[in-house]
C-alpha cells in the first residue's frame, strides 16, 4: 500500500471515484487527518486521481465580478439558516423549477453528508452551517449521470469539495456549483467521539444537532426525537465548539487551503455579512445578513432570477471591503501550536478530557473568541 498525500488530503474521494481499478482507500486518523492509501500491486500509474485531486490541481478559478448584502425575504427560511437564508432560498428557487439541489445533511446516525434536497419539506435539514466534515462518497458519479442525461443541478459546498466536483465533473452549463466562505471543518471523528459523550451525558440518543442556534450561536445545541432541546452549552463551555473556536482539531488539509482566496472556482459565494462598525446593511433584515458574490456569468443569471423570484433583500456592496474584512479570502487557518499538546494528549486521553485540560479556565473567562489565529 502506497499513501499518496498525507498532510494535505481534504478527504474529499474525488481520486477514489475517477480510479478505473478501484484501488483507492480514504483512511483517516482519529485526530487530524485524511489520507488516501494506494494498492500499488493494481493501480495502473495512470494519473487519474492526481489529475482530479483539488489539493493538487485546483480547477480555474475566477475573480469576482459584483457582490451584494443580501437577506431572504422569507423569515421563516431564515430564522432556520445561519445567516440571511440564501442558500435556502436558492434551493426553493430550484425545486420548484426541477431543478436537482444538492447540499449536506446528517443522516438518521448523524453522520453528515452530501445528499439531495427531497422536496420543500427537507430544507429545514440542510439549512444552518455544520462545523464538521461532510462526506462526498459516490456524488461524483451521481451528478454525471444526472447531467448526461440532460438534467440540471444546484451543488452547495465546502470550497474544496466544489473543486473536486468540477475537476470530475467538467465545467458544464448544467452544473451550478456554489461555495461557502470556509473558515476550516473539524475532523468527523471527533464529532462522532463527542456525540457520544453529550449521549452518554445526557442519557438519550441524539435525533439533532445544531451549531447556529440563534439563541446559542456558535455553541452546540442538541435535539431529541420529540424535538426537545436536551443539550445546551456555548461556545466557551462545549468542548467540540470551544476546540473549533480555538482552531484545534482542524482536517490538516485546511492548514494548507488552496481555496482561502478571493479567486472563487464557483459560480457564486455565500458568506456570513463582515462590515465595519460603522456599516450597517441597509436592507430588511430577519436576522442576519448573508453577503454573495457573483463569480461568473452563470452565476449571476441564476442569482438574477432568484431575486426576481423570490423577493430576496440585496443591496451592491463593496468587493474590496468584502475582501478585506474576511481573512479566508486571503490566507489559510493558521495550525496554532495548541495543536502539538492536543495530539500529544489525545494519545492518551478523551476529546473532552483533553480540551478541558488545555483550557481550564473557559467558561470561567468568557472571552470574545476569535476562531483559531486571529
Ligand atoms: C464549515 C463552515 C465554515 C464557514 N466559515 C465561514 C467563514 O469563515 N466566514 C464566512 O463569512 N462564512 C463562513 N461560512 C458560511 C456561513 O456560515 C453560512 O453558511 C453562509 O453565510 C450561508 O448562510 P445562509 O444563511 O445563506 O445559508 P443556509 O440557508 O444556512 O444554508 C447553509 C448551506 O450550507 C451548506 N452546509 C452547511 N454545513 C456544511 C458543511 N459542513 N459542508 C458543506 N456544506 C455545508 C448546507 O448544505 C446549505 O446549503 C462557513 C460555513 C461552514 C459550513
Ligand atoms: S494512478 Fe490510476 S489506477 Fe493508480 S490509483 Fe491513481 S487512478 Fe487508480
Ligand atoms: S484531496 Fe481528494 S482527490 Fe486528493 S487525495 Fe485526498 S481524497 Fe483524493
Ligand atoms: S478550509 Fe479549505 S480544505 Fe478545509 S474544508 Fe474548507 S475549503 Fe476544504
Amino acid at each position: 500500500m502506497h499513501r499518496i498525500t498525507l498532510e494535505r488530503c481534504s478527504g474529499c474521494r474525488a481520486c477514489e471515484n475517477v480510479c478505473p481499478q478501484n484501488c483507492i482507500r480514504i483512511d483517516s486518523n482519529r485526530v487530524d487527518y485524511f489520507e488516501a492509501v494506494v494498492d500499488e500491486k493494481k493501480c495502473l500509474k495512470c494519473g487519474k486521481c492526481k489529475r482530479v485531486c483539488p489539493q493538487i490541481n485546483p480547477p480555474e478559478k475566477n475573480s469576482a465580478i459584483v457582490a451584494y448584502n443580501a437577506c431572504s425575504s422569507n423569515g421563516a427560511l431564515c430564522m432556520r439558516s445561519s445567516s440571511g437564508g440564501i442558500a435556502s432560498t436558492l434551493y426553493k428557487y430550484c425545486l420548484e423549477r426541477n431543478i436537482k439541489c444538492i447540499g449536506v445533511k446528517f443522516d438518521n446516525d448523524l453522520k453528515l453528508s452530501y445528499q439531495f434536497v427531497n422536496g420543500m419539506e427537507d430544507l429545514r435539514s440542510f439549512a444552518g452551517s455544520k462545523y464538521v466534515h461532510g462526506d462526498m462518497h459516490n456524488i461524483y458519479g451521481i451528478v454525471r449521470d444526472e447531467i448526461k442525461k440532460g438534467k440540471k443541478i444546484l451543488f452547495i459546498g465546502l470550497p474544496c469539495h466544489v473543486a473536486g466536483l468540477l475537476n470530475v465533473v467538467g465545467p458544464n452549463d448544467n452544473l451550478i456549483t456554489i461555495d461557502l466562505t470556509c473558515d476550516a471543518v473539524m475532523m468527523p471523528s471527533l464529532f462522532r467521539d463527542h456525540l457520544r459523550y453529550v449521549e452518554d451525558h445526557i442519557g438519550t440518543k441524539a435525533h439533532d444537532v445544531r451549531f447556529r442556534q440563534k439563541d446559542n450561536e456558535y455553541g452546540l445545541t442538541v435535539v431529541n426525537d420529540r424535538g426537545n432541546v436536551v443539550y445546551k452549552k456555548d461556545a466557551w463551555t462545549d468542548e467540540y465548539m470551544l476546540a473549533f473556536r480555538r482552531g484545534i482539531g482542524y482536517c490538516s488539509s485546511c492548514y494548507d487551503c488552496k481555496y482561502a482566496t478571493d479567486k472563487r472556482c464557483s459560480d457564486m459565494t455565500i458568506k456570513d455579512c463582515t462590515m465595519p462598525a460603522n456599516e450597517k446593511p441597509r436592507i430588511k433584515l430577519y436576522y442576519r445578513a448573508s453577503q454573495v458574490l457573483i463569480n461568473t456569468e452563470k452565476g449571476r443569471k441564476i442569482w438574477d432570477a432568484c431575486v426576481l423570484n423570490e423577493g430576496i433583500n440585496c443591496e451592491k456592496y463593496s468587493l474590496d471591503k468584502i475582501i478585506r474584512a474576511e481573512k479566508r479570502f486571503r490566507y489559510p487557518a493558521r495550525n496554532v501550536k495548541g495543536n502539538c499538546v492536543f495530539r500529544m494528549l489525545m494519545k492518551v486521553l478523551s476529546f473532552e478530557h483533553a480540551i478541558r485540560i488545555m483550557y481550564p479556565l473557559s467558561g470561567v473567562f468568557k472571552e470574545k473568541i476569535e476562531r483559531g489565529e486571529k
